[in-house]
């Protein structure tokens, strides 16, 4: 345990001390603002057994902080089939990103060169384009099963692909970008058929499985994707 990788983090809501593993940022230690930070090398023995149980998960978390540090030399949208290169050029105008269809370059004008600026101009870039291309196809998929909604938005949500709410409003993750079209398509029958039956009831997913016979093979691919795809850069910034 001599050398473990970890970092603190402040939270109003914490009551008190506690481990958890976050799968980008590594193993956190959360405690309440201001807490006494030289207790940790005690909690840390207190806690050796879970730590000792957790270590592969840790130690996988941690490789994956350190890859997610990098900028990204591309972006490989899958769902338009599209290989973005990323160039960071110094700020010329008031312009934050430039995307060059022809060639896929996305060039991006950073006010200063830190991570967390160029990550968050990447997550702009990345909703404009997926508030191009999600709406109208969700729309088609929609019209093809003969299934209705009210409105559609785009977000950056944390951990879910895509959500309805009970007035039929689909909201759109633009990390869908990154997963291949048939998944895409696969989240949209899923949120489509949420506006039938707004809970996974038996009737939500027997009109699933009638619309899309494979449901379960996909259901169980999007867990496992949102590691393989996306890049952690844009979740760790
Ligand atoms: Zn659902």
């Amino acid at each position: 345990m001599q050398n473990l990788q970890y970092s603190v983090r402040y939270s109003k809501k914490a009551k008190r001390i506690s481990l958890r593993i976050d799968p980008v940022k590594g193993l956190e230690i959360v405690g309440p603002p201001g807490f006494d930070t030289s207790k940790i090398p005690y909690i840390l023995q207190e806690k050796k057994d879970w730590l000792q149980r957790h270590l592969e998960g840790i130690t996988r978390a941690n490789q994956r902080t350190e890859s997610a540090k990098k900028i990204p030399h591309y972006l490989h949208l899958q769902a338009t089939s599209e290989q973005v290169e990323i160039r960071i050029q110094d700020q010329l105008s008031k312009k934050y990103h430039l995307f060059d269809p022809h060639y896929h370059i996305l060039y991006l004008y950073p006010e200063h060169k830190e991570q967390s600026h160029i990550a968050a101009l990447m997550r702009q870039w990345l909703k404009k384009r997926a508030k191009t291309v999600l709406p109208g196809w969700l729309e088609g998929i929609a019209y093809r099963h003969g299934l209705d909604y009210k409105k559609v938005s785009i977000g950056f949500q944390k951990t879910r692909w895509a959500s309805c709410s009970n007035k039929k409003t689909i909201s759109l993750n633009s990390k869908l970008l990154f997963l291949p079209a048939f998944l895409v398509e696969h989240v949209f029958v899923h949120e489509l058929c949420h506006t039938r039956h707004p809970n996974h009831s038996q009737d939500f997913w027997a009109l699933l499985r009638h619309l899309q016979p494979e449901y379960r093979i996909f259901e169980h691919k999007l867990k496992n994707y949102w590691q393989q795809v996306v890049p952690p850069f844009l979740e760790m910034y």
